[in-house]
């Protein structure tokens, strides 16, 4: 069937690549890849032959307006490099403008770093906020964490070894004494969750940069002691009580 189909791909273990994404890229008339070289193994692994397209969110206008032109007669695939399209990865741009122009959109879901790390970093998962990257200058990355500081929800960022320590530092310095987990090398060989307070994360990579792709949870802020309704009905009878 025609239109936009969003497909996540593996990000370490090509055996987490679903059966639907394969069939969706065998079938696709098109592939919109953010780097067309880590794709081209993908499709080689899968025997799919469709014609690549590099896209990117900063591609023209006139690239975009192409690709939606073609959705009413083509079955076109979205992948990036590894995990799930749009998250902190190209493709917001073009779903918008396909849905402007009623296009036809599936999504064929699978693997993303942020979902993976909840699963195992042993820290509340009922609300979580997704942050992707930090800025990397120190000024714009303290104040993108003080915006932060008062969710009350887990905290979920995306990272490169080489920014570990100094974003563990100023996570630490904007959070304060919160419970955190660097999960590593999702699905690779050498997956790990190191967890601790911010600061005792902090402390532990000072020394090397750890390899690899790394996502940052961090728990949401100790809750504050708050009054309930039957605490407020309690007081105000015992309050009356003492007058009669
Ligand atoms: N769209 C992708 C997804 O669904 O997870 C994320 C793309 S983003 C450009 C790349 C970042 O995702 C990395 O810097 C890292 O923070 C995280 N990431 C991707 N693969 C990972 C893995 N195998 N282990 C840990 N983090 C990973």
């Amino acid at each position: 069937t025609p239109g936009l189909y969003i497909v996540a791909t593996p990000i370490g273990n090509l055996g987490d690549l679903t059966q639907r994404a394969a069939t969706t890229l065998c079938r696709a008339d098109r592939i919109l890849a953010e780097d067309k070289r880590v794709t081209a193994k993908l499709l080689k692994h899968i025997g799919a032959t469709a014609p690549m397209t590099a896209y990117h969110d900063h591609s023209d206008e006139q690239l975009r307006d192409k690709i939606v032109s073609e959705l009413a007669t083509k079955a076109v695939a979205l992948v990036s490099d590894a995990g799930t399209p749009l998250i902190s990865d190209p493709g917001y741009k073009l779903v918008r403008a396909a849905r402007d122009a009623g296009a036809n959109i599936v999504t064929v879901p699978g693997p993303c770093a942020a979902i993976a790390a909840l699963t195992v970093a042993a820290l509340p998962t009922d609300r979580f906020l997704f942050a992707g990257f930090l800025p990397s200058k120190s000024g714009a990355r303290a104040s993108a964490i003080g915006e932060l500081a008062s969710v009350r929800a887990s905290l979920v960022f995306y990272e490169a070894g080489p920014r570990l320590h100094e974003a563990l530092v100023a996570l630490a310095a904007g959070l304060g004494e919160r419970d955190a987990a660097v999960v590593r090398e999702i699905t690779k060989l050498h997956e790990d969750a190191v967890t601790g307070t911010l600061a005792e994360l902090a402390e532990k990579y000072s020394a090397a940069a750890p390899r690899g792709e790394i996502v940052i949870v961090v728990g949401p802020p100790a809750e504050r002691a708050e009054t309930s309704d039957d605490d407020l009905d309690q007081a105000l009878d015992e309050a009356l009580e003492s007058m009669s």
